[in-house]
């Protein structure tokens, strides 16, 4: 179905690090709703970064692969064979946002993405951009990177309703086995946390806040209650940096004891609960969280809102081999096909992606073209109601995206 390009090369991967050629084909999916026009958008955007940055000498060869309605409507499936080999050969996509029906209907594709090319870390960078109305006073402190562990935990999905016979079979065997009484009407999820898991996206975040000169990780957990699950999560975080990274990291404890941070990425950890109220008044005082899947979902969204708008966020999902960028919305159905959707949180997807590529001038332009289109208050609808001013179109906002990059 698909025609790959003859002059492009793909990216390849040793033990988690990028091995990008200079013409590396890259796919993307359109994505339901609003993804078409951000996703097209936001593609122009980067090539115009690219060219900039690096005149002829790189330049990414697109590939579009079929997900999701416009999927369906071509072939009948909404994740087709034909894709998911073109995602197992390329490994490195840009995707628009895809609808999930909730409660029915269809898996959803974006874990099934995640799953295939085992993409366990969901990073999401959260730093306040000059302009935007924030709900915080000093918005300008908030500048944390969330690594949230993608692929344990309760959304692991081992769920049985109260009245499957898998529950009855569980609630029997922990009261026979165990004795541990559970009443009837009781619906089972179980909690699963494993240490080689939770120790690979340990790594990850380390190497990561010691190549990007982070100065703090704190690990995000409830291992006061949930012991053996978030308290080993703690545990085995704090076991792979000490041992494995030693030169590298200071433990807040050992800072308490007069051990210098000079040179070292701080280590340390808090309950979740109290770091909901935490990065709300203290926000300075975070850097990178590493969390659990559960408590990182929650943390993303709070952490985002504290920026303002959560439109204006991309994320990463990164596996030793491979990455998927999308933007932290969805498909906004009603806005789909009127060029009103904010297309930023993509593109900011897609600075991410230019980063994990090593091509950090073309990240920077587009890093720069935004803060700049923000603060000339040169912005989409979902911005300018809040300015009082007049709203561009998805396209125009791209196109002054592009004119501020020619400029840079
Ligand atoms: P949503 O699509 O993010 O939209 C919720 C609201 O957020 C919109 O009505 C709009 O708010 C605002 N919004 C989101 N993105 C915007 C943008 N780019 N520009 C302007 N405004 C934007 O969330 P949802 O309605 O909960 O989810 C809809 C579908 O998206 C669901 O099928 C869900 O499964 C899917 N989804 C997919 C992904 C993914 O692919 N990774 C992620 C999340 C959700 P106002 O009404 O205030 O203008």
């Amino acid at each position: 179905m698909y025609k790959e390009p003859d002059d492009g090369e793909k990216i390849k991967f040793d033990k988690g690090k990028w091995i990008v050629p200079s013409k590396p084909v890259i796919l993307y999916i359109e994505g339901d709703g609003i993804g078409p026009e951000i996703t097209t958008t936001a593609i122009r955007v980067i090539n115009k970064a690219v060219e900039k940055a690096y005149k002829s000498s790189r330049e990414i060869k697109w590939l579009e692969v079929y997900a999701g309605e416009k999927a369906e409507k071509l072939t009948g499936d909404r994740f087709p064979k034909d894709t998911q080999e073109m995602l197992l050969k390329y490994r490195v996509v840009l995707k628009g946002p895809l609808e999930t029906p909730i409660g029915k209907g269809w898996k959803s594709v974006n874990v099934a993405i995640r799953l295939m090319l085992d993409l366990y870390a969901n990073i999401r960078p959260v730093k306040y951009i000059e302009g935007l109305e924030s709900p915080l006073k000093n918005p300008e402190k908030v500048d944390m990177i969330i690594f949230r562990e993608n692929t344990d935990d309760l959304y692991r999905g081992i769920e049985y309703p109260f009245n499957s016979e898998e529950a009855k079979k569980i609630r029997e065997f922990l009261r026979n086995e165990f004795k541990v009484e559970i009443e009837d009407d009781t619906g089972i999820g179980i909690k699963v946390m494993s240490k080689y898991k939770t120790q690979r996206i340990t790594r990850l975040a380390i190497q990561y806040a010691i190549e990007h000169k982070r100065k703090k990780i704190t690990v995000m957990h409830k291992g006061n209650v949930m012991k053996y699950t978030e308290g080993a999560f703690r545990e085995w975080a704090y076991e792979v940096a000490l041992n494995e990274f030693r030169d590298f990291i200071v433990t807040e404890e050992e800072i308490n004891q007069g051990k210098s941070h000079e040179g070292k990425v701080v280590l340390n950890d808090r309950i979740a609960d109290n770091m909901f109220q935490q990065i709300i008044i203290r926000p300075e005082e975070y850097d990178i969280i590493l969390a659990p899947n559960v408590n990182g979902d929650y943390i993303s969204d709070a952490a985002g809102a504290l920026i303002g708008n959560i439109g204006m966020l991309g994320g990463a999902n990164i596996g030793d081999e491979g990455g998927m960028f999308e933007a932290i919305h969805g498909t906004a159905p009603k806005y789909a096909g009127k060029n009103v959707a904010n297309p930023t949180g993509i593109i900011k997807a897609g600075e991410l992606m230019l980063r994990w590529m090593g091509w950090n001038e073309a990240a920077e332009l587009i890093e720069k073209s935004i803060n700049i289109a923000i603060k000339q208050k040169k912005v989409t609808q979902d911005i300018a109601r809040f300015m009082g001013v007049k709203a561009l179109g998805t396209k125009e906002y791209g196109d002054e995206l592009i004119n501020i990059i020619d400029t840079l």
